[in-house]
């Protein structure tokens, strides 16, 4: 047995054992671990943790409320100058129409994404958030900390007071979104204007502490490098040790949508390998969802059985990221019995609401 088998073998039954692993043996694994056998490990621990017979998605709609952003994050093809004909603000009618649609067809979740904008006032979002949950109820998901933080710094507000008058006027639950890598030198050549690591960090702890949970997530497929991959990683389980705000992690890649930005080809099993050694690292939160939006139905089969145990949702709309993900409910709860798992709606708080058991060998699913 070679040394590097040898420190992997250690590395297995520490986490065998329950043992949490640390920043440098997580990166040992990403360089040195065969795929297929972090992928057992991962399977492991998602047993332990949520049980192996069952897998989540959840209904949602996204509201690009706005697509004018002067962020300029050089792999965005959804930013728009205010002055640029495509640009747009939706308003509280368009909005509150795209709500009442969405509950005609029983989705219950809205997930409000914008771009950046220099200069809406405060009452544009705080009437939407108030009237979306006066007239329909729904749980409201958004901004994520650039938004928060651009909305703070408008109206000569603190962080945290702002997190107080979002919620109060309707929010529910903060996405992880603008994460993509949380190290300085990438998001320096990325995204150069966009909220700091410490300062995306600062942002998320203060809206876990004031009630609102959410998730975190990962994008790769730029510039990253291991050591990155894992100082991010490691980040995220910081803060959730002190908030345990983040109800699930989701790892995504980078899609090529400029002509400025350079994205690598990442292999299935790289994606795959990621996903496994997240189920592993991040050993304080309980969901791990697999990106099908980005990466497709196979890959999210095999995911399911690597570590993750959440397709998140069908979209109805997306303008920030091109889709080739799942366009209905039924397509969710077949992919999932496809993959030999019971089927079950969940809600973003993850609890529970439908639960579909697999098909029977010989029984058509539905269409
Ligand atoms: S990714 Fe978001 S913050 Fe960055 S330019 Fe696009 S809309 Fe703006």
């Amino acid at each position: 047995m070679t040394k590097k088998d040898d420190t992997l073998r250690q590395i297995y039954s520490k986490i065998r054992l329950e043992e949490r692993i640390t920043p440098n043996e997580g990166l040992i694994l990403l360089k040195d671990a065969p795929w297929l056998e972090l992928a057992q490990l991962a399977w492991e621990k998602r047993v332990k943790k949520v049980g192996g017979d069952k897998a989540s998605y959840t209904l949602f709609r996204i509201i690009n409320y706005t697509n004018v952003c002067d962020i300029g994050c050089c792999f965005c093809s959804f930013k728009r100058t205010e002055n640029d004909k495509m640009a747009y603000v939706l308003t509280k009618d368009e909005v509150l129409e795209k709500v009442e649609a969405s509950k005609k067809i029983g989705i219950e979740q809205i997930f409000f994404q914008g771009g950046v904008h220099p200069n809406l006032p405060l009452s544009y979002y705080t009437d939407i958030l108030k009237a979306v949950k006066s007239d329909f109820g729904v749980h409201i998901r958004g901004f994520s900390p650039v938004e928060i933080l651009r909305l703070a710094e408008l109206n000569q507000m603190t962080v945290p007071k702002m997190i107080g008058v979002l919620k109060r006027a309707g929010l529910d639950s903060v996405p992880g979104a603008g994460a993509e890598i949380l190290s300085e030198r990438v998001r320096a050549v990325l995204s150069p204007n966009k909220c700091s690591t410490a300062q995306w960090a600062r942002i998320i702890k203060q809206c876990h502490q004031q009630g609102l949970p959410g998730s975190a997530n990962i994008v790769i497929g730029s510039i990253e490098k291991d050591r990155e991959i894992i100082a991010h990683l490691s980040l995220v389980r910081k803060i959730q040790d002190e908030t345990q705000g983040f109800n699930s992690f989701i790892p995504w890649t980078f899609q090529r949508q400029t002509k400025d930005f350079y994205v690598k080809n990442i292999l299935p099993h790289d994606y795959l390998k990621l996903v496994s050694l997240c189920r592993i690292f991040l050993d304080n939160i309980r969901n791990l969802e697999v990106s099908v939006l980005v990466l497709g139905e196979d890959i999210g089969k095999l995911a399911l059985r690597m570590g993750a145990n959440d397709i998140s949702s069908p979209v109805i709309e997306e303008n920030v990221l091109r889709s080739f993900g799942i366009k209905s409910e039924r397509e969710a709860q077949n992919l999932i019995q496809e993959a030999g798992f019971t089927a079950v709606k969940r809600d973003f708080n993850y609890r529970p609401l439908e639960v579909f058991p697999p098909v029977q060998p010989g029984t058509a699913p539905e269409n």
